[in-house]
């Protein structure tokens, strides 16, 4: 059994704030509840948020964690033209690259959007997962499968549903497929409660959502469940070739 910890690392909730309370406060707790438990973890960054923060990217990289591209800006893919769709990939890519002197292997698109024609792109820019789909919007794929050689992995449940009531979380819990994809993102460890954000985006943040997240990693723990980076699935996963899904 095992389970996967994603962290998409951008601004505070895009498009709605232009803060980085998130990198600021956020990812320092969520990297020491990592520690603590000895969790790791899977972190799609932007290339934007390495340029700004790049010891925070470094000390990502340093506490074992996988780093992973969210894109270069955090911009919907499916409103950008080819050109513009390469240009974000290509740059992202390179900016985490020369950062850690290690190209990455894996990629999300920002807000899960990521055009069946576009991963091409990510093929030849070197990705062997993609990780920007969700098991709770169409095609409703629930479980990894490939796509030519790339590993598409979907996301399980989205990430308001960790700021749940901790009562609701757990019972959230017991009806998850076996091996669950979780994501969230530093700017939801700070309270934003007063902030004019959608009320999904800022229910739950701050401390709610730090316990919680400890709560889970026990969860998991506690059933012997092994945490995984996206990198460790794709060694793991037989290879199934061509547009089947494995499962859905
Ligand atoms: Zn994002």
């Amino acid at each position: 059994m095992t389970v996967l910890l994603t962290v998409d690392v951008e601004q505070d909730c895009p498009p709605y704030l232009e803060t980085t309370r998130g990198m600021e406060e956020g990812l320092p707790l969520l990297l020491a509840i990592l520690k603590e438990k000895g969790v790791i973890a899977t972190f799609f960054v932007t290339g934007e948020m390495a340029r700004k923060f790049p010891e925070r990217i470094k000390e990502i990289s340093r506490s074992g964690h996988e780093v992973g591209c969210h894109g270069d800006l955090h911009q919907r893919f499916d409103k950008l033209g080819w050109d513009q769709a390469k240009d974000s990939v290509v740059r992202g890519t390179e900016t985490l690259e020369a950062l850690l002197n290690r190209r990455p292997t894996s990629f999300r698109a920002p807000n899960l959007q990521m055009p069946t024609e576009y991963m091409e792109l990510l093929e030849n820019t070197g990705y062997r997962v993609d990780s920007s789909i969700a098991a709770y919007k169409p095609p409703f794929h629930r479980r990894p499968f490939y796509t030519g050689p790339m590993l598409r992995v979907p996301a399980t449940i989205t990430s308001s549903v960790l700021r749940l009531p901790l009562p609701l979380l757990k019972s959230c819990f017991k009806l998850l497929p076996s091996q669950p994809v979780f994501f969230l993102h530093p700017w939801e460890l700070v309270d934003l409660s007063e902030e004019q954000i959608r009320l999904d985006c800022r229910l739950g943040t701050g401390d709610r959502l730090a316990e919680n997240l400890s709560y889970l990693m026990d969860y998991y723990k506690g059933r012997g469940t092994r945490f995984i980076t996206m990198q460790d699935l794709y060694e793991k996963q037989p290879q199934v070739r061509g547009d089947m899904p494995a499962g859905r």
